[in-house]
């Protein structure tokens, strides 16, 4: 018989979601915290995208302490803004999971500084895989590449109308969804995960 792992994706951001169902072989069965609506809110207070994944996969591992937990935390960091928006992605212009207001404040800071173009920045996924409230492993993928002031393109979500990959002309918003998973932050990080849990298998 061809059992499939069950795996719970400790996030309430659908298009994370969709990504992580679509990049992980098909062998995991993937749950979301849509089906946990009562699932606590972890407290994502860390200063590195590593600290706020394990705190998303102990805190929603501890309330299914029978699960395999995942936890993505990621984002965007710019080079001439010191990082930012970095951990605080999500929130950048305050409003947490709000993209347009988020990519039209980073356009704002960085039309400021036309002297620092280009403007080179990666994208970066941490996962932390859980079980009984403790991170069992942990795992990093980057994609590295260019901001366009220009946005372009409606596919993935957040950022990706700004973000320009290295050894691409298109964004990852302009990117079919396989060929943005060929190449992204999100799929190198769980390209480990896979590797891990294979191994543990
Ligand atoms: P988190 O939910 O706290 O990990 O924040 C993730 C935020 O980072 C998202 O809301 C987006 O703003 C940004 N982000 C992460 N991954 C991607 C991506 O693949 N494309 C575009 N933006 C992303």
């Amino acid at each position: 018989m061809n059992t499939r792992i069950p795996l719970v994706i400790a996030t309430r951001n659908a298009h994370k979601a969709v990504e992580i169902a679509r990049i992980l072989p098909s062998c995991y069965e993937v749950h979301t915290l849509a089906e946990y609506p009562e699932a606590p809110e972890a407290a994502e207070t860390g200063r590195t995208f590593a600290e706020n994944a394990r705190q998303k996969a102990e805190c929603i591992s501890t309330y299914l302490p029978q699960a395999l937990v995942v936890a993505d935390d990621s984002g965007l960091c710019v080079d001439a803004l010191n990082g930012q928006p970095g951990v605080i992605s999500a929130r950048y212009a305050g409003e947490h999971g709000d993209d347009m207001a988020n990519n039209r404040k980073l356009l704002r800071e960085l039309a400021g500084m036309p002297g620092a173009a280009p403007f080179t920045a990666r994208f970066v996924c941490a996962i932390s895989l859980a079980q009984g409230g403790r991170e069992l492993a942990a795992f990093e993928g980057r994609v590295e590449g260019q901001i366009t002031l220009c946005p372009r393109g409606t596919n993935g979500f957040g950022y990706d109308p700004l973000f320009l990959p290295d050894g691409y002309d298109c964004t990852t918003a302009e990117m079919p969804a396989a060929e943005k998973d060929a190449i992204s932050h999100r799929a190198r990080a769980l390209a480990g995960l896979a590797a891990y849990l294979q191994e543990r298998a």
